[in-house]
């Protein structure tokens, strides 16, 4: 089964895009819900976590590894 990572801060690009036409969104907040905001037009919206991980395609960018491959965490 596939897992998918992300975490606070990165950019991720979703299999639907948003209506105005991007589909990369930066992870802004994190909890049971994920708010995320639209790069292109800056409008944010709140998903459940299960929806995001659904809707979700790939992470882009990463905050803690912006330049190379996700480093490996604590956890
Ligand atoms: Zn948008």
């Amino acid at each position: 089964m596939e897992r998918k990572q992300f975490e606070l801060g990165d950019v991720v690009q979703m299999k639907k895009p948003h209506p105005c036409g991007t589909n990369e969104m930066e992870i802004i907040r994190m909890g049971m819900d994920i708010r995320i905001k639209c790069v292109g037009c800056k409008h944010s919206v709140l998903i459940p976590r299960a929806k995001f991980e659904k809707n979700m395609k790939k992470v882009l960018r990463s905050a803690a590894a912006p330049d190379g491959p996700v480093g490996e965490q604590s956890h």
